[in-house]
């Protein structure tokens, strides 16, 4: 029994370990979909500053188009100017060149305004863009932590459900199936240590004569509060 004993608390840590292998693989994707809204977040932030450069620059060309347009005008107005016959005429020209270009020149300060707060959003964009490089990059370096640690954790899977084959085929199966029911009903665990006189599971004291037959781990001994079979670890001097 003694053997039995030890196979089923070995089986029991394997299951335990699986479990929370099993936890950890189904907080993953979890985890690998955060990283990645993470990043989609980041890039679009540096895209949306595009736009608004890529829109400013369309104003700028805009108003460019229609200064240069507007200077057409002055010049055929110039032009005109020598086949006027009259000083009224003469004068409703030059007035008409001063209003445009007025115009004109109201135009420049805004195009020169629109460049400047070009400059500075290109200024901002640069250094955004440096700062997101180093957060992807972390993003980058945790996404690989988080697919080394995947790989890891099905490597130890599979080690443990293979080992788990071999034992549950070594231990008797009449135990292996009390062993099972037991486990169902009481949150996973099973097979219990007792520490300090107390079952590890409920956590309720073992009366004196029941813990020194777990002590010698010969016979199946059941708590008498949760029902789980009971193991001694060793080390009597930790009781
Ligand atoms: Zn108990």
């Amino acid at each position: 029994m003694r053997e039995q004993l030890g196979l089923l608390w070995e089986l029991q840590n394997i299951d335990l370990g699986l479990k929370s292998i099993k936890e950890e693989k189904d907080r993953y994707p979890k985890e690998m979909k955060k990283l990645d809204e993470k990043q989609r977040v980041e890039k679009e932030r540096i895209q949306k500053e595009k736009e608004k450069i890529e829109s400013l620059e369309k104003t700028r060309r805009q108003k460019e188009g229609q200064l240069a347009l507007e200077q057409e005008k002055i010049k055929r107005v110039e032009g005109k100017m020598f086949e006027v016959k009259t000083n009224k005429e003469y004068q409703a020209l030059l007035s008409e060149i001063d209003s445009v270009k007025e115009a004109n020149s109201r135009m420049e300060e805004e195009i020169l305004q629109v460049m400047d707060e070009i400059d500075e959003l290109k200024k901002d964009l640069s250094k955004r863009e440096k700062d997101v490089g180093v957060i992807l990059e972390k993003i980058e370096i945790d996404r690989k932590k988080l697919q080394e640690k995947m790989a890891c954790d099905e490597k130890i899977w599979k080690e443990q459900t293979e080992r788990r084959e071999v034992l549950s085929k070594q231990i008797e199966s009449k135990l292996v199936k009390l062993y099972n029911t037991l486990k169902e009903k009481r949150q996973g665990v099973g097979v219990v240590g007792v520490k300090h006189e107390t079952c590890q599971g409920c956590f309720v004291n073992v009366p004196p004569q029941m813990f020194i037959e777990v002590q010698k781990n010969n016979v199946l001994v059941r708590c008498p509060h949760c029902n789980r079979i009971l193991y001694w670890e060793g080390d009597r001097n930790t009781k």
